[in-house]
C-alpha cells in the first residue's frame, strides 16, 4: 500500500478529536511530502541531527514534534522552530529549554514524559518524581516553557491488558496533575500515548495525541 493509502486508512480509525503525529524518523523527504500533500501537518522526529537536516528542506508550515530523548546541549538547534517537545523529564532540561526559548523570543510547549513501562530506560519521570517536580513549582519561573500535558510509552509486550493498565495510569496522572496544578490553565490538555502497535487502546484510555510511524511509512 502507498504511504497516502496508509494514512487515509489510519485517519478512518481515529476520532477527529485525536491528533495524529506522523513519526517520520529514518524516512525520506519524498515519503514525508507524500503524507504532507495528503494534508498532514504534524510530524515527529526522535533525533535532533536528523530533524535539523530535514526541517529547512521541507515546507515551513509543518509543525515538528520532538518525541525522542533530548540532550540539553542540542536544545538550541531545535528551539527556533519546534512546535511541541514530548520528552521533558528533568529540571535541568527545562532550564535549558527556557533559556533557548527566551533567546528565540518564543514560548515552547512541552509534555512531561512519564516512565510507566516495565523496561529499564533513563528517560521519563517516575510518577513520584513528576509529582515532586510539579510540587516544587520551579516550572512556574520558566515563562518561556508552556507545560501542555503528559507523554508516555507502554511496555513493548503482547500483553494488551498490561499496556491498557499503563495507559490508564498515564491518564490518571494527567487528571491528578490537571486538578492539582493546572485547573486554571487551558493549555495543559494533551495526553500523548499510543504508537503503531497499541494506538487503539491508547485512544480508548484517553489519548489526545498518538505518535504513529510504522503504520504510515512502513518498517524502518
Ligand atoms: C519511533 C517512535 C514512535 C513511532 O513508533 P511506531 O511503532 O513506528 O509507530 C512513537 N513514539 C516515539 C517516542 C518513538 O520514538
Amino acid at each position: 500500500m502507498s504511504v497516502k493509502a496508509n494514512i487515509d486508512k489510519l485517519r478512518e480509525s481515529v476520532p477527529a478529536n485525536v491528533k495524529i503525529v506522523a513519526v517520520s524518523k529514518f524516512h525520506s523527504n519524498d515519503e514525508i511530502l507524500e503524507v504532507y500533500n495528503d494534508g498532514q501537518l504534524l510530524f515527529g522526529e526522535s533525533r535532533v541531527q536528523e530533524l535539523i537536516v530535514k526541517q529547512p528542506t521541507l515546507p515551513a508550515d509543518i509543525k515538528w514534534h520532538f518525541v525522542g530523548s533530548l540532550q540539553r546541549n542540542k536544545v538550541k538547534f531545535i528551539a527556533p522552530f519546534i512546535h511541541l517537545i514530548h520528552s521533558l523529564d528533568s529540571e535541568r532540561l527545562m532550564r535549558e529549554i527556557e533559556k533557548q526559548a527566551a533567546v528565540n523570543n518564543r514560548k515552547i510547549s512541552c509534555l512531561l514524559q512519564l516512565h510507566v513501562a516495565d523496561e529499564e530506560t533513563k528517560s521519563g519521570f517516575s510518577p513520584d518524581e513528576c509529582r515532586q517536580f510539579l510540587a516544587e513549582g520551579k516550572w512556574r519561573e520558566c515563562k518561556h516553557v508552556q507545560l501542555a500535558g503528559v507523554m508516555g510509552m507502554a511496555t513493548f509486550t503482547e500483553e494488551m491488558e498490561q499496556v491498557r493498565g499503563e495507559f490508564r495510569l498515564i491518564k490518571s496522572l494527567f487528571d491528578e496533575f490537571k486538578s492539582q496544578h493546572f485547573s486554571n490553565d487551558d493549555n495543559f490538555k494533551e495526553i500523548s500515548m499510543g504508537m503503531s502497535g497499541d494506538y487503539p487502546i491508547a485512544i480508548e484510555e484517553g489519548a489526545t495525541i498518538i505518535r504513529v510511524g510504522t503504520l504510515i511509512f512502513g518498517e524502518r
